[in-house]
């Protein structure tokens, strides 16, 4: 299947490492140029090369942290600057501490509203008039299996990424008309250093060693493995190709069969 993204401009936000980088690798991999961003420079731009190389695409990495408004417009316009405009936006960034209620005070509440939900507005507030003027879009929000069934001790993610689908939903609806398709993707449990840290973090908690907090989690996962990052990839390229042009408002789960429900 010819997925046309060749020549589409695609800004994939935390994507030196992870679930964004795997997505980074399957649309240069299809053709797309890319606009990476990360914090820490040295890894985004040894991410950025080794894409190049063995894609051949047009790659450019900026140093930006997404919970600053002033970071992300940086971002967008180091993007319109090199390659004029962006047609594909995939909001990402890394995951807010885990915690109980009474763990986070209102410092923290902030900090993760930035980090989550903040980065995705000023991120779509910034591509939203391009892609309205050129009629076509799309727009893909990475968040996570915990807006479908939110998962103990991580409050502020299941609280904040469900903001995020509230508004995805919203927006689809505004902006179908102009051929722009706005998505959500839901990770499960899935081989990064994001889920590494996870599993430290429950054994600390638990006494336990983190390999047995990972065989927990793969005991709730139908298939009894993580996912890989490659298997999140295939599904959120498709999700920002030509080819998912009627699929809008949605968000979809790569789990291995870990979300229990019907919907
Ligand atoms: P990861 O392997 O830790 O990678 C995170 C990436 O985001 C890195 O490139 C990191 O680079 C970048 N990043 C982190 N904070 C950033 C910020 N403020 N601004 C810009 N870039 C930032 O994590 P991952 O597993 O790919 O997870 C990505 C997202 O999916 C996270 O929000 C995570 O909670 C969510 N998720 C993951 C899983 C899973 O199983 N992996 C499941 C559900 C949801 P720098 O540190 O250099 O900035």
């Amino acid at each position: 299947m010819d997925l046309g993204l060749k020549g589409k401009v695609a800004l994939v936000a935390a994507a030196s490492k992870g679930l964004g980088r795997a997505l980074a690798e399957e649309l240069a991999a299809e053709g797309a140029t890319l606009v990476l961003c990360a914090r820490t420079d040295e890894t985004l731009q040894q991410t950025c090369a080794a894409i190049r190389s063995a894609t051949g695409a047009q790659v450019l990495g900026v140093a930006a942290d997404v919970a600053k408004p002033a970071d992300v417009a940086r971002v967008v316009q180091a993007a319109l600057a090199q390659f004029g405009q962006i047609d594909i936006l995939v909001t990402n960034a890394g995951g807010p501490p885990a915690g109980t209620f009474e763990q986070h005070d209102a410092a923290a509440w902030d900090a993760a509203t930035r980090l989550l939900l903040t980065s995705v507005v000023e991120l779509t507030r910034a591509v939203l008039p391009g892609m309205k003027a050129r009629g076509w879009g799309r727009i893909l929000n990475i968040t996570s299996i915990s807006v479908k069934q939110p998962i103990g001790n991580l409050l502020l993610s299941n609280s904040l990424r469900a903001a995020v689908t509230g508004m995805a939903r919203t927006l689809a609806n505004e902006v179908a008309a102009d051929g722009i398709t706005v998505n959500n993707i839901l990770p499960g449990y899935t081989r990064t250093e994001r889920v590494e840290h996870l599993a430290g973090a429950a054994a600390a908690r638990e006494n336990i060693s983190p390999e047995q907090a990972t065989e927990r989690w793969t005991n709730e996962i139908p298939m009894r493995r993580l996912g890989e990052p490659r298997e999140f990839a295939a599904l959120a390229a498709f999700l920002c190709s030509e080819r998912a042009s009627y699929i809008t408002g949605t968000s979809t789960a790569v789990d291995g069969g870990w979300l229990r429900g019907l919907y």
